[in-house]
Parts: C-alpha cells; sequence; structure tokens
C-alpha cells in the first residue's frame, strides 16, 4: 500500500469509510462476531473495521502492509515467534529492554541463539546480514539515542528467509521510513507516538512483502494478540495529530537538549540533533527530525538524577514515551537496566510550551 498524498495529509485522511451517508470516522466497532455471508465472521481470525483502519493509515505512512497488535511486544513476539528452532537473532547492544527479555527468554529455552552487535558498527551488522535468521534493529535506541546506518545496513545481502526488522518506535514513519531502504519489517510501539496520548497500548508491524504480513496475521490469530477495540478507535485518533505533534515536540526537544548541554549539572546529553552527538552526521543524512527523546546524564549520579525526579512538577516522573505530556525517569533504575550509566535520565519531551518546560527542568536541576 503506497499513499499517494504527502504523509501529514495521509494521515489524516486515509482510513475513513466512504460513501453517501458514511461516518467521517472510521466508527468503535465492539464486535467479536460477524453474521455469516459477509467478510468477516469472527474478529480473531478476520479483524474489525477498526483495527483496520489503523493498518492502512499505518501501512500508507511506512510504504507496507500493516498488521495491528495488542501492543508493541505483541507484535515483536509475533515476529520472533516466526523463527524457525535454532535461529541466529542479532540484536543491538543499547535496544528496548523488553525485546532483549524476549530474546533472552527464547534464548534460555534453546529456542535461538542472540548475538549483540553495536549499532555504530555497521561492517559487523553487514557481515551478520549474510548469517541470522532475524536481524533487529533500533535507530534511534531506546534509551541512548544511538544510531544504526540503516541504508547501508538494509542493503547488505541477506540470508534468503532472513528478516531485518527495523524498530521504528522512536522515529516515526514521518521521520525514517526503514521499509523503502530495503528492510523487511518496521515494528512500532504505537502505544507511544503514534498513539500519542497515554492512553492505550498497541502495536503494528509494517511489511514490505505481503507473505510476511499474511505470516504475522496467522500468528497474531494463533496467538490471539489482537488489539482492542477501544485501544485501536484511539490509536486512529492519535494518529491524526502525529505530524503537528511531532512538529512542536521536536522543536522543543532541540531547545531542551540544547540547553541542558550547557547546564553546570548536566555532564552528558545524548540527542541526535546536537553536533556533540557522535553520529550527528549520520543523524542529519538518515533522519527528517532528530524525535522527541533524549537522554541525559547528571554530575552526582544515581542519587542527583532521583531528585531531579522527584522534584519536577509540569513534567510528570513516569515510565513510557511520546504522550502530548512531557515525562522522565532514570532508566537504570528499571530491572534489566543495569548496564546503563546509573545517572542517565530519559526524558519524553511533548508538546507544552518549551519555557513552561526549561523553567520545570531549571528549578528541579536546582
Ligand atoms: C515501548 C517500546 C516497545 C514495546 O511496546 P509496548 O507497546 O509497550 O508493548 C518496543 N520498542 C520500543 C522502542 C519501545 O519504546
Amino acid at each position: 500500500m503506497k499513499s499517494p498524498l504527502k504523509l501529514a495529509s495521509w494521515l489524516v485522511a486515509a482510513g475513513r469509510p466512504e460513501g453517501p451517508g458514511a461516518p467521517l470516522n472510521t466508527p468503535l466497532v465492539p464486535a467479536s462476531n460477524f453474521a455469516r455471508g459477509g467478510e468477516r465472521t469472527y474478529a480473531r481470525s478476520d479483524g474489525t473495521p477498526t483495527w483496520e483502519a489503523l493498518e492502512t493509515v499505518v501501512g500508507g505512512l511506512e510504504g507496507g502492509e500493516a498488521v495491528a497488535f495488542a501492543s508493541g511486544m505483541a507484535a515483536a513476539a509475533a515476529v520472533f515467534d516466526l523463527l524457525p528452532v535454532g535461529a541466529q537473532v542479532v540484536l543491538p547492544q543499547d535496544c528496548y529492554q523488553g525485546v532483549v527479555a524476549l530474546a533472552e527468554a527464547g534464548a534460555a529455552r534453546g529456542r535461538w541463539r542472540v548475538a549483540r552487535v553495536p549499532l555504530e558498527d555497521t561492517a559487523a551488522w553487514e557481515r551478520a546480514c549474510a548469517e541470522a535468521d532475524l536481524l533487529w534493529l533500533e535507530s534511534p535506541s531506546n534509551p541512548l539515542l544511538r544510531l544504526a546506518d540503516l541504508a547501508a545496513i538494509c542493503a547488505a545481502p541477506r540470508k534468503p528467509e532472513g528478516i531485518l526488522v527495523v524498530d521504528n518506535t522512536f522515529a516515526t514513519p514521518l521521520n525514517q521510513r526503514p521499509l523503502e531502504m530495503g528492510a523487511s519489517l518496521s515494528v512500532h510501539s504505537a502505544t507511544k507516538l503514534i498513539g500519542g496520548h497515554s492512553d492505550l497500548l498497541a502495536g503494528v508491524a509494517v511489511a514490505r512483502e505481503a507473505a510476511l504480513a499474511q505470516a504475522l496475521r496467522k500468528a497474531r490469530e494463533l496467538a490471539g494478540a489482537v488489539p482492542g477495540a477501544l485501544e485501536a478507535f484511539l490509536a486512529v485518533r492519535g494518529i491524526r495529530t502525529l505530524a503537528l505533534r511531532l512538529e512542536r515536540a521536536q522543536e522543543n526537544a532541540q531547545v531542551l537538549a540544547s540547553r541542558l548541554a550547557q547546564h553546570p549539572r548536566v555532564a552528558r546529553v545524548h540527542y541526535p540533533g546536537l553536533p556533540s552527538h557522535p553520529q550527528h552526521a549520520l543523524a542529519r543524512r538518515s533522519l527528517k527530525g532528530f524525535g522527541t527523546i533524549i537522554s541525559f546524564e547528571l554530575e552526582g549520579g544515581a542519587d542527583a538524577a532521583d531528585a531531579l525526579c522527584a522534584r519536577v512538577r509540569l513534567i510528570r516522573h513516569a515510565t513510557s514515551l511520546g504522550g502530548v505530556e512531557s515525562s522522565l525517569e532514570r532508566r537504570s533504575a528499571l530491572p534489566g537496566q543495569a548496564h546503563l550509566p546509573p545517572s542517565l535520565v530519559r526524558l519524553s519531551v511533548g508538546i507544552e510550551d518549551v519555557e513552561d518546560l526549561w523553567a520545570d527542568l531549571e528549578a528541579a536541576l536546582g
């Protein structure tokens, strides 16, 4: 499915019912089953109009065939489920902890083998492409905002049947379109920027090839990893404003990242939009925008970071990211994150007035 419109128009216009008298918005259809004789019988196997609207919008943005899931992790689990026993899986060293935990749990049961490669090591990824059954890339990465040279890695020859996934949650299809570069799948936690309001859990996997989309639809049906009707409805409602939200939050993030980098209590800022980011040149070349997530390290270690998290007022001390409201947390306080710098704070920048956000951060930094 290719969008004939500019992406910012497609995400407003796509997936709406057509015809005289049709409602402009796709209705929330809370149905498990449908009367015989039509195109669907049972929602878990055949879908609902509400999830299909979400699939239409996201599929067009990514330029592929989308399959909606109950969460980003449900989408990831469906991808791993496609692997043959004994498969070789390659993950980045910096990667969303849930995906790492999923991969390690399967490896511990002997289901597959896992290797970890730094995102920056393009040659190692290119070599891995020739051997791996699943290459899982995340760029920019969570939470260190590292980048992979996706254009180079996606173009490297792959094992037949090898699947290359890009977790595109941080960039969104408005900043980066992995399928165009040659990725097999672009995967989203729609819980984050696509939904945009911290009011739902959903995931989407978008495939370049129809056969892979079909395999994922089957995996979803068998695992029952289907999105809820309300969640799909809210995700469609949320994605309508993605272009505006992203633009505003990104502008805010650039300002906050620059100011944080100059603050005496801040030891280091990780943001692809800063010239000090080690991969800033790659970011300029490969991303349309630098995203809404910043991470930074404080002078004074974990205690200083905990104090900051406790003192912010407008910015909420909470996990997750991608909502209209700004939030932050100290990442190494979470299970499975002990490898991160102890004072690393991940800040999800929202759409508030940037001066209010800065005043809050400055006061909390003390
Ligand atoms: C949150 C997140 C996920 C998991 O998504 P859920 O919707 O929470 O299941 C996957 N990848 C990234 C980069 C995330 O931030």
